[in-house]
């Protein structure tokens, strides 16, 4: 361990994020999970300060950025609407983009749901390395953590604490045989996410499904599309990954947490969650504005005073 003293100029070095959209439009087809639609979604590029915003192109065009204040619903999946235009199940696109780095970028459907694919986000990253990623003229904002920030409801808890990265843990339990108690933590980056959490499936109940179908939901579910747990064991031949439920509640929040506007660096813990749950805490967060700030970098450090001896590990950093 090396102590060198470093200036309050020196502190700004800290490299730079610029804001990224895709390189050219990419195109894919699929039906929504809940609506049993076939669409096509289409990725256009954006500039910079865009945001991701939703084009509905069979009502004209009429546009809907995906911002917590646009959110409309939270049962079974996120959606959401700007005046009478809507967009359905969101947020395993959301959270591809996000967990790519895409801050901009033009979502255009031809109908009112994402499409589902196959359950996971895997579709939508590999839409987005089709289409490959362009940095912008234009410094990306993270939305650092400087005190933790919690909300409660009933056995369901999620928390944001400070750190210098994103790390998500989160813990479920259902009362089947295989989901008792599953949990997996993570620190995301954009490879670990590509790995680790873009490819787990949705999952569901096979008692609930009837029930969905009467609420007219689930309507395009199949066993290509999400992971069906029956009375003891699920009705698909495997799973991809281990704790394969778990992660995809990692997707989930991810994508919602999205609708923030920034990239988050923070501690995310969360137990029990859900779409309701997720955005209840996006709104908060936004809400509790002395609890983070926007920062160009992960690393910035939240308080700079003039000049300060700052640890550096190593000898390589304290040329
Ligand atoms: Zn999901």
């Amino acid at each position: 361990m090396v102590l060198i003293l470093l200036s309050k100029l020196d502190v700004k070095k800290v490299v730079c994020h610029t804001q990224r959209t895709v390189r050219r439009a990419v195109s894919c087809s699929g039906i929504g999970l809940h609506s049993g639609q076939k669409g096509t979604l289409r990725l256009r590029p954006a500039k910079a300060d865009t945001g991701i915003v939703f084009k509905r192109l069979d009502l004209g065009g009429m546009e809907i950025p995906a911002r917590i204040e646009h959110l409309s619903s939270i049962n079974y999946a996120t959606g959401l609407a700007n005046n009478s235009a809507s967009v359905e199940t969101v947020e395993h696109l959301l959270a591809a983009l996000v967990g790519l780095g895409v801050d901009n970028v033009i979502v255009e459907l031809n109908q009112a749901e994402v499409p589902i694919m196959d359950g996971s986000a895997a579709s939508f990253v590999y839409l987005v390395h089709e289409a490959g990623v362009q940095s912008l003229p234009a410094a990306r904002k993270f939305l650092k953590v400087s005190r933790s920030i919690s909300f409660v409801q009933g056995d369901k808890r999620i928390a944001l604490y400070p750190s210098e990265h994103l790390n998500v843990t989160y813990s479920i339990n259902f009362d089947h045989p295989l989901l008792r108690h599953q949990s997996h933590s993570i620190q995301l980056t954009e490879e670990s996410f590509v790995d680790e959490i873009a490819p787990a499936r949705t999952f569901g109940f096979l008692k609930e499904v009837e029930l969905l179908r009467q609420k007219g939901l689930a309507l395009g579910g199949s066993l290509d599309n999400a992971i069906v747990l029956g009375e003891t064991g699920i009705l698909n031949s495997s799973l991809r990954l281990e704790n394969e439920f778990v992660r995809h509640k990692i997707l989930d929040v991810i994508g919602d947490l999205s609708l923030i506007g920034y990239p988050i660096i923070g501690n995310l813990v969360v137990h029990r969650g859900g779409h309701a749950l997720h955005a209840n805490f996006a709104k908060l967060v936004l809400e509790e504005t002395d609890a983070w700030r926007l920062v160009d970098s992960p690393v910035e450090p939240l308080e700079v005073p003039d000049s300060q001896e700052i640890p550096v590990k190593g000898t390589a950093a304290a040329r």
